[in-house]
């Protein structure tokens, strides 16, 4: 037996994916053979037109739809949009997400609120639209972006550690429901990404982070991109409800 991964004819919707990890799992996904839909917010259209031509450019067919994922409306439009224009989703991975940090006794009900909806809700509405078309399908892989935050907890980080922990309930109760009609449904919890967030840091901060990582260094895009594509594959097939870390050993 070969150990090929190939998606070729599959399709891919992957949320918040103009940039940063969801632009590095689009690509991955590409490569791998999959035909893609970028999504992102309004606002950064350009660019993720921009990102669904690289993938054109590997040969896949590739569209950008904006929509935000927080408003149920958009997720489900976003998802029937797909649907219609690419004739199927196979892949959908839920990757957008944002960061308000704030100590608990300072954080505002709008700090809380915009977290949640985006990391939890989004999540929800898009595998909510999604999950109805997949029954029909009877094939499904939904793939959601985690973090070991929602595992561990973080000071400063209420609102995300538990959008990220609400995450995981969701994928194991997705995973659940989902099995008799062949759609698997796991999460990946990334430590550490080399990302716009982590290059902000100071690097006597980063130097502490990495001592508390085993493999001794931070993760790249393309460390979570790939456990994304072999969720995504067939050698995946007997596998949902997991939370697989891609965190260099940080929390066992
Ligand atoms: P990022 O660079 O900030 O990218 C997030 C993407 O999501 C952006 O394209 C953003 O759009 C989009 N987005 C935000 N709100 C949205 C909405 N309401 N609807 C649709 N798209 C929306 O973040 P990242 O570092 O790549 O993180 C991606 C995912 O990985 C997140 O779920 C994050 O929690 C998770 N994660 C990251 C790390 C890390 O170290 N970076 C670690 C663990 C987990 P704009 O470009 O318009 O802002």
């Amino acid at each position: 037996m070969a150990y090929t991964i190939d998606l070729t004819g599959q399709v891919a919707l992957v949320t918040g994916s103009r940039r940063g990890l969801g632009k590095a799992i689009a690509m991955a996904l590409a490569h791998a053979g999959a035909d893609i839909v970028i999504n992102d917010i309004a606002p950064g259209r350009e660019e993720a037109e921009a990102t669904a031509a690289e993938m054109r450019d590997l040969g896949r067919r590739a569209i950008a739809l904006c929509g935000d994922v927080s408003n149920p409306e958009d997720a489900t439009q976003l998802i029937e949009q797909a649907w219609t224009e690419m004739g199927k989703i196979d892949i959908l991975v839920n990757n957008a997400g944002i960061t308000r940090d704030n100590l608990l006794i300072r954080m505002s009900d709008d700090e809380w609120q915009s977290v949640i909806n985006i990391n939890l809700s989004g999540s929800f509405y898009c595998t909510r639209a999604a999950a109805k078309r997949m029954m029909k399908a009877r094939y499904g892989r939904i793939i959601n972006i985690a973090s070991v935050i929602g595992l561990m907890g973080n000071a400063g980080q209420a609102n995300y550690a538990a959008s990220k922990a609400g995450i995981i309930g969701l994928t194991k109760a997705n995973a659940k429901e989902l099995a008799s009609r062949g759609i698997t449904v796991n999460a990946i919890a990334p430590g550490f990404i080399v990302s716009a967030m982590t290059d902000k840091l100071p690097d006597d901060v980063k130097a502490k982070y990495i001592e508390g990582i085993p493999l001794g260094r931070l993760g790249t895009a393309e460390d979570v991109a790939n456990a994304v594509v072999f969720y995504a594959s067939e050698l995946a097939a007997y596998t949902t409800g997991h939370v697989l870390n891609v965190d260099g050993g940080m929390v066992m």
